[in-house]
């Protein structure tokens, strides 16, 4: 059974067509620059890649785009559309409304617009490549994943914000968390891999990618996580500020006579790494300036490491203690030095990192980084959130049928 998962974005749409049966990968890909000239379309099929510039006005153009390659009669993965048997989307946000993933319907489609309020930068185009499927393939059945679902057990102790309640109550603003379908994959591979329930497991896993974020999961369940009502709180990030004082934006706007336009700019797309070193968004870029002595990049990467041992020290007291400690996404994968830098000076926390298998493990690997006498273990775990959002398709779908 071949499922296609989509993850699509206000410029972007990420494509990945998974073989279910045996969690294989078989074509991936992404189309970028959508509604520019430059739109351009990568695709990996058989360990060759190929990239080519493309016309994609929209997500439909673009998604069909996606379809045709997957089906060119000669290199083509399928023959035909209609071998896809389901299409998953990753939702950036599902609001309280939807605390499981779901298979698309009108209704959802209605509560999915409704979140759009909370979520004005992600949701919309989202539900872009939904729409975009109908059109291109009316009958094939969809299913949403939210990336805010793992979060659903955290507490409201520590989902609330101490705002006067009734803002809660009138416009569901709290702590809702990302990264979730990631956190899931990290809890179940994490567990297969040490072969102990995770049920019985205390972990602190680290999202490190453009957008970054620390969770606390406890017994299976996500107890606590750095991003809140929207994905900018916690972690500094590629462009986004993370944790800052709430009346700096209100200063801001007084002194300069910003909107509120110009202020969702200046923290989701001007501050960060990028806003910091004034150079990039992009940590390899940031730590090769910093190896040529650039002052602000040195300065950047002090500011993240800092940031996050912070959340990963506050959240050992969250779970009175904890197992594992683990590294994914981009930067946690990849990069030894951020990683020796977040995890150095913890041993009174009993966190002692193994600097050679560290300085080794440069990507792609599910690697122990833990030396003999740290206390809690430290792993590296490339996260597949694709495989998650076939899983849960493929479940869904099984339960409707059988419904049927
Ligand atoms: P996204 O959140 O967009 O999915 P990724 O998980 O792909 O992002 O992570 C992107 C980040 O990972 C970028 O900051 C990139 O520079 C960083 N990165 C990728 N490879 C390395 C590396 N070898 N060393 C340090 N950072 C890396």
């Amino acid at each position: 059974m071949k499922i296609l998962v989509l993850n699509s974005g206000s410029s972007s749409v990420k494509y990945e067509l998974c073989n279910i049966e045996n969690e294989t990968c078989l074509a991936e890909g992404q189309i970028e620059a959508i509604g520019t000239e430059g739109a351009i379309l990568e695709h990996s099929q058989d360990g060759k890649k190929t990239k080519n510039p493309i016309l994609a006005k929209d997500h439909t153009e673009a998604i069909s785009k996606i379809l045709k390659i997957l089906t060119s009669p000669e290199t083509g993965i399928i023959k035909n559309k209609n071998e896809i048997a389901a299409v998953g989307h990753r939702i950036v946000h599902g609001g309280e409304y939807f605390t499981e993933s779901a298979i698309v319907n009108e209704n959802v489609k209605k509560k999915l617009e409704e979140c759009y309020d909370i979520a004005p930068l992600h949701n919309p185009h989202n539900v872009k490549g939904i729409l975009a499927i109908e059109t291109l393939i009316p009958s094939v059945p969809q299913v949403v994943v939210f990336d805010t679902a793992f979060h659903k057990t955290i507490p409201e102790y520590a989902f609330l914000y101490a705002l006067p309640y009734k803002i809660y109550q009138q416009y569901s603003i709290r702590k809702y968390g990302f990264h979730g379908i990631s956190n899931q994959y990290i809890t179940e591979r994490l567990s297969e891999v040490t072969k102990i329930p995770a049920t019985k497991l205390k972990i602190i896993n680290c999202h490190l990618g453009n957008g970054a974020s620390v969770t606390a999961i406890k017994y299976g369940k996500s107890v606590e996580t750095s991003m809140g009502f929207t994905p900018l709180e916690g972690l500094i990030m590629g462009t986004r500020c993370g944790d800052i004082d709430p009346s700096i934006p209100l200063h801001l706007m007084s002194r300069e006579s910003l909107k509120t336009s110009d202020v969702q700019s200046l923290l989701n797309r001007q501050s960060g790494l990028l806003g910091i070193s004034q150079i990039s968004s992009d940590m390899r870029t940031i730590i090769k300036k910093s190896d040529e002595g650039n002052e602000k990049a040195m300065l950047a990467i002090e500011m993240f490491c800092y940031r996050a041992k912070k959340y990963i020290s506050s959240y050992i007291g969250v779970l009175n203690g904890c197992d594992y400690i683990v590294f994914s996404a981009g930067i946690g994968e990849r990069s030894p030095l951020i990683r020796r830098k977040i995890m150095s000076d913890l041993d009174s926390l009993g966190i002692t990192i193994d600097e050679e298998k560290n300085s080794k493990c440069i990507g792609g690997c599910e690697t122990d980084i833990s030396d003999k006498k740290s206390k809690i273990k430290i792993y590296v775990i490339p996260t597949n959130e694709a495989i998650v959002i076939a899983r849960e398709t493929k479940k869904l779908l099984d339960n409707f049928t059988q419904k049927k």
